[in-house]
């Protein structure tokens, strides 16, 4: 549920203050401390996960409903010319902050932030072969 030593938790059930954009039950919005560009910001959901391997299917439908709310709001109110979900899973993906969170980045045209990555050149066989593992 809780974990008393999650920064995550704390902010989601309102025993640290946050700037927040949105509240249920389950969730809570907040703008990022960090932010990539103005208007970035954090689904937090109140009970603990670690990342999305053990976030409940229950949760995992709310965030992303939350998510399309928060993307129409800003598109709405910031008037951003678009919006990038990411969602890090462990370190190796860039996961700081060990409390499943979805970030909503409202993004602008020349707003000189970088997301994505090199795209490789895989031949045939190897995306064959990729294929018929996760498959
Ligand atoms: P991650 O790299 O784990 O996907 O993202 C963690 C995010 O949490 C970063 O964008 C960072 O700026 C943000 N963050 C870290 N600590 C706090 C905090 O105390 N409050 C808020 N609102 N955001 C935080
Ligand atoms: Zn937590």
């Amino acid at each position: 549920m809780k974990d008393n030593n999650c920064i995550f938790c704390k902010i989601a059930n309102g025993e640290i203050p946050s700037r927040t954009i949105e509240e249920n039950d389950s969730l809570r919005v907040v703008l990022d401390v960090g932010p990539a560009t103005k208007g970035h910001a954090l689904i937090l959901p109140k009970n603990h996960s670690k990342n999305l391997y053990d976030l409940s299917e229950e949760t995992a439908t709310e965030v992303i409903r939350m998510a399309k709310k928060v993307a129409l709001k800003m598109k709405e109110k910031l008037n951003c010319d678009g919006v990038n979900l990411v969602q890090n899973n462990e370190e190796a993906a860039g996961q700081t902050v060990f409390h499943f969170h979805m970030h909503v980045i409202p993004r602008f045209e020349n707003d000189g932030q970088v997301i994505g990555w090199k795209p490789g050149q895989p031949s045939a066989e190897e995306l064959d072969a990729i294929c018929d593992l996760l498959k």
